[in-house]
């Protein structure tokens, strides 16, 4: 496994490979709902400061996420520090092409602060024929302003047609829901990509702290597991979407103990007995599951 030095005396970073050679923390920082109270902007620019302190290097974002406002949060927290930082945002369905789709990028790098976005992804499948967003994709990478482009919330039916069409096979990642108690992915979706060598962006990988999929983080599995290693349930949950390799988990916090909590995720080792325990509560998919989405 290859691991990436973090700044100061941060435990260096484990590190997933995307296509194009690129290491990328396997653990990032996720923004959703960051941006929308003023009052909470200059905790939201710390929380985000102190995980690249610890070696969470890679942020999300959106153009969605508070209309913009995640964004310019994620500009400030990056602000003087832009080339630590590996920096994904996502555009809207219905800009991911032609005009609209310069135009779109163009308002986030101005959020952003920056001059380039190193992994810019279609939000989720739309109506604009899927040939016409990879030309954007392509031409917004030849001008520089992207240096990557991927997908979110494609299933393995969608990401399988997107593979055959001219360039696809350029897609980096794909974003997709994934924890203990949304699995589904597990049976089609993750045997695809890794045939593919493209990296799984594991999006609420904490089911949002316990508001989806009822109190993932309270499961007396999870807590038991967690107490055999002196560690939280949270950690527990991140360092499952990460037993395997090929995941980028990227959790959001702003409280700073959860930002520190999370960044030692990354060195929890769940051995095999923590992995079967995990399963008989939480079954692998024995058949194939619509994709799970929020
Ligand atoms: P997460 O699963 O990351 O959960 C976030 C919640 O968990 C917050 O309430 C946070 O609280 C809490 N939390 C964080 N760390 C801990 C901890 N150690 N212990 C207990 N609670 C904790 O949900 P998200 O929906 O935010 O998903 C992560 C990211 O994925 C998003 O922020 C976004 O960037 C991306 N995403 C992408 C989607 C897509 O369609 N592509 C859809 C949804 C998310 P607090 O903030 O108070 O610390």
């Amino acid at each position: 496994m290859t691991l990436l030095a973090a700044s100061g005396r941060a435990p260096a970073m484990p590190a997933v490979t995307l296509p194009d050679g690129a290491a990328v923390p396997a653990l990032g920082q996720g923004t959703w709902f960051m941006g929308e109270r003023p009052e909470r902007a200059a905790d939201e620019v710390r929380a985000l400061q102190l995980g690249l302190d610890l070696g969470m290097r890679l942020i999300d974002t959106a153009e969605m996420y508070a209309d913009g406002g995640a964004e310019t949060i994620v500009g400030q927290a990056i602000a003087g520090r832009r080339d630590e930082v590996f920096l994904v945002s996502k555009v809207y369905p219905h800009n991911a092409g032609g005009a609209a789709a310069a135009r779109a990028c163009e308002a986030s790098l101005r959020r952003l602060g920056t001059d380039r976005i190193d992994l810019y992804l279609l939000h989720w499948p739309g109506r604009i024929p899927l040939q016409d967003t990879i030309a954007a994709m392509q031409r917004l990478q030849r001008e520089g302003k992207i240096l990557r482009w991927g997908v979110s919330n494609f299933d393995a039916q969608l990401l399988d047609r997107l593979l055959a069409l001219p360039g696809g096979r350029d897609c980096a990642v794909n974003q997709v829901l994934y924890h203990l108690a949304s699995r589904g992915i597990d049976y089609d979706l993750r045997p695809l990509m890794r045939r593919a060598g493209m990296p799984v962006m594991a999006y609420c990988p904490l089911a949002q702290g316990g508001r989806i999929k009822g109190a993932l983080l309270a499961h007396p599995a999870l807590q038991e597991v967690a107490r055999r290693h002196g560690a939280t349930a949270a950690q527990v949950a991140l360092a499952w979407t990460l037993r395997e390799g090929g995941v980028i988990a990227i959790p959001k916090a702003v409280d700073p103990g959860h930002v520190r909590e999370n960044a030692k995720a990354a060195a929890l080792r769940l051995d095999q007995a923590d992995l079967r325990a995990l399963d008989a509560a939480f079954p692998p998919p024995s058949s194939r599951q619509p994709l799970d989405v929020v």
